[in-house]
């Protein structure tokens, strides 16, 4: 286990991510893993956020059957995945485990856009299958696959969840796998 690194902190507040976007708890008071999610285009972070395992099991549980089914046949039918858990097995180092595609093993450096997530516990990064990142031509593959009830509730995740100012300024168009 290693310590959050900052690459994956809050960009907004300049340090850890430290409570839930949707349930607020506190990461470091809670028995649950979290994730942090940030999604690239070209070298700006356009969203971040971090929300408990429990929420997003319940974001996933609200979209259809079917998108849920096409997200995880997409990771579950994928060697690369595989692959990579045993080449990196000795490794920590957040870098190593974003440096490719987790999907299509595309380098890093030959992308523009992207996400990336890590799984933290307390203030700890969990390792294996995160640090984690897809990139956007992967991401278009399965958007094509969701259904508009899905879309629909992942507009309303961010609609709920980002009220205020910044929400104007969030565009995002695609549902991250990494969600
Ligand atoms: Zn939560
Ligand atoms: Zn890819």
């Amino acid at each position: 286990m290693s310590e959050i690194p900052p690459f994956f902190h809050s960009l907004e507040h300049d340090k850890p991510f430290s409570t839930c976007l949707t349930c607020d708890r506190d990461f470091q008071e809670i028995d649950d893993p979290y994730t942090v999610t940030k999604v690239f285009k070209g070298p700006e972070c356009v969203f971040e956020y971090a929300t408990c395992l429990p929420c997003r099991r319940n974001l996933a549980e609200s979209f259809s059957e079917e998108s849920r089914q096409s997200m995880a046949s997409f990771f579950e039918d994928n060697e690369n995945l595989n692959k990579r858990s045993e080449k990196l097995a000795e490794s920590s180092d957040y870098e190593e485990w974003t440096r490719e595609c987790a999907t299509c093993a595309t380098p890093l450096s030959d992308l523009k856009d992207y996400s990336v997530a890590c799984m933290g516990f307390g203030d700890h990064m969990v390792i294996d299958p995160f640090p984690m990142m897809v990139c956007s031509n992967c991401e278009e593959t399965i958007q094509s696959k969701l259904s508009k009830s899905t879309r629909d509730q992942w507009d309303k995740f961010i609609f709920d969840n980002f009220e205020g100012p910044p929400a104007g300024s969030i565009k995002i168009d695609r549902v991250p796998i990494l969600v």
